[in-house]
């Protein structure tokens, strides 16, 4: 998993999805800041579930699909 150095050393990652540059490995909570560990709290990393499970629902949703 890459980091941005000139980011604060953020995980690499979409920012919709939480998906990392690392296809299939998702982040979640104050990892998501890098070293702005007082920019997440559980006020708003809880949302970061939901932005998860969104995309994986899209992504089986689309895989199953693919099967039919
Ligand atoms: C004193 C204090 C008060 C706070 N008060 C508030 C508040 O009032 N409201 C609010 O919204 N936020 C508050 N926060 C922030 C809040 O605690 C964090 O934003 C939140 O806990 C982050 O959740 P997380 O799951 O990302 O990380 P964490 O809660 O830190 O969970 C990470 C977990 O991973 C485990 N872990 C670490 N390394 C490894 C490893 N190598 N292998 C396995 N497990 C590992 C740790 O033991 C820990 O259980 C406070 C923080 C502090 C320090």
């Amino acid at each position: 998993m890459r980091l941005d150095e000139a980011n604060d050393r953020c995980p690499v990652c979409d920012p919709v999805t939480l998906e990392s540059n690392v296809p299939g490995i998702y982040l979640a909570g104050v990892i998501v800041a890098g070293e702005r560990t007082n920019e997440i709290f559980i006020e708003n990393g809880r949302f970061h579930g939901k932005q998860i499970a969104d995309d994986l629902k899209v992504k089986l949703t689309s895989a199953e699909t693919a099967l039919v």
